[in-house]
């Protein structure tokens, strides 16, 4: 009752009662939870209800909730003053660390989320290449500026379409969306258009479609086709970043983007984005360059130090294996619920992050995304938040592992889908 009064009066004072869209429960129907207090891998509502959680803040949440040693360094960092609005030593240590994990990352630029992380990047990747056009793929997401809430036009260079209203279509008609995992489409893309082509933005491996990965072959001939004609390359690792693996999804595949985008993990829970690269682009940005980039907030005293010790933590051995491990044994347990029941379902997962999918193969793209039983994920999930399971609220987005989500809770989470694939089964 307490949820429905609080939704019920947010939608008085916020639009739609949430600060940020999918919260509200709208593709699912139904009360979100106002959560109350969160520790480990469980959340609490205002209710007391206790849920696992596999949100995990939409990525941040890797080394469990309110991690004592992150706390304490939350707590004495703001104790000695929340914002100066002047540089900080601990800026430079958190700047250093990145690079150090993620060597193609010379120079790096803190800011306090992934949308200005990836609005910075592409406004760089004009000014250093001197270029307009940049191309996308449809159900990839890189936050809300203006020219990256486009969505496909009916054929390859009809240019996209704004996403959103409030978006003039002049604002995307240098953004070029193509479908994820199609190659040939960039390569002809290029082919037209590649001299004013400034850059590629990718999610490495997708996560705000679902969970989809990249085809072999499809992220070396991005490089390829980038370097050949001198667009930049951007990874858009926001989600993927000490996510997917301990260097990214660049440090999985080898492959060495111009410029990174990063935030959630790095931020530990707090606000904190990235955007780093080549010495050379970088240099680019203000004060050095003529690029214009800056926030007041950028490099948060409070913040950075949330992210440093969450880098910190989750640089000890053996982290990765275990989140992995966890990760795949995860999907491994649904699938055989899935399968116990005859529901038509696959899943996938890479390092701390997967996908379900109600559909009978694990999706290389958006249109296949599309292509999944919506109906019977609204029952799974629903079926999971009664048993005390909060998945992401949505068909459409991937879920999320921390540290803390041991044998203990993927035990109650299997009995937990036990009964909600059996509720699926019998729609
Ligand atoms: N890029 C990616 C890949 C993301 O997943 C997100 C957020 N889900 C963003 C950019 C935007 O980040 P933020 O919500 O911090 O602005």
């Amino acid at each position: 009752m307490k949820n429905q009064a609080i939704f019920e009066r947010a939608q008085l004072s916020i639009p739609g009662g949430v600060n940020s869209p999918v919260r509200a429960f709208k593709s699912v129907g139904g009360t979100p939870r106002f959560i109350a207090r969160a520790e480990g891998a469980y959340i609490w509502d205002v209710e007391g209800t206790q849920y696992i959680d596999y949100l995990g803040s939409w990525g941040p949440a890797i080394v469990g909730h309110s991690h004592p040693e992150v706390v304490k360094a939350v707590q004495e960092a703001a104790a000695n003053g929340l914002s100066f609005g002047a540089p900080t030593e601990a800026e430079v240590l958190l700047a250093e660390k990145i690079s150090e994990l993620l060597p193609s990352i010379e120079q790096v630029r803190l800011v306090s989320s992934g949308t200005e992380a990836t609005m910075s990047a592409i406004r760089l990747a004009r000014g250093f290449t001197n270029r307009r056009k940049i191309i996308k793929f449809e159900g990839c997401y890189h936050g809300h500026s203006d020219s990256l809430l486009v969505k496909a036009g009916s054929g390859l260079l009809t240019f996209g379409n704004p996403s959103s209203a409030g978006v003039p279509e002049e604002f995307v008609s240098h953004t070029i969306v193509l479908e994820y995992n199609n190659l040939d489409a960039v390569k002809q893309a290029f082919a037209e258009v590649g001299n004013d082509i400034a850059c590629v933005i990718v999610e490495p491996v997708a996560g705000n479609m679902n969970l989809v990965k990249p085809k072999a072959g499809f992220l070396e001939g991005l490089r390829d086709v980038c370097t050949q004609y001198g667009a930049l390359l951007i990874f858009d690792e926001v989600m993927t970043g000490f996510r997917a693996g301990p260097k990214g999804v660049q440090g999985l595949t080898g492959i060495k983007p111009d410029l990174t985008t990063l935030a959630k993990v790095i931020g530990g829970g707090m606000p904190v984005g990235a955007f780093g690269g080549r010495r050379d682009v970088m240099q680019c940005i203000a004060p050095l360059g003529a690029v214009y980039q800056a926030g007041t907030l950028s490099g948060n005293p409070v913040s950075v130090a949330a992210g440093l010790k969450t880098l910190e933590i989750l640089c000890r051995p053996g982290f990765y294996e275990k989140l992995t491990a966890t990760t795949s044994a995860l999907v491994a347990g649904l699938r055989e619920k899935a399968a116990k029941h005859g529901v038509t379902f696959s899943a996938d997962s890479v390092g701390g992050m997967f996908g379900i999918y109600f559909r009978e193969s694990v999706p290389t793209s958006f249109s296949e995304v599309q292509d999944s039983n919506v109906e019977a994920f609204k029952v799974f999930f629903h079926a999971m938040l009664e048993e005390g399971v909060h998945l992401a609220p949505s068909a459409f987005e991937a879920g999320f592992v921390s540290a803390c989500h041991d044998e203990a809770v993927l035990a109650r989470t299997f009995e937990a889908a036990d009964k909600a694939f059996a509720k699926v089964a019998a729609m």
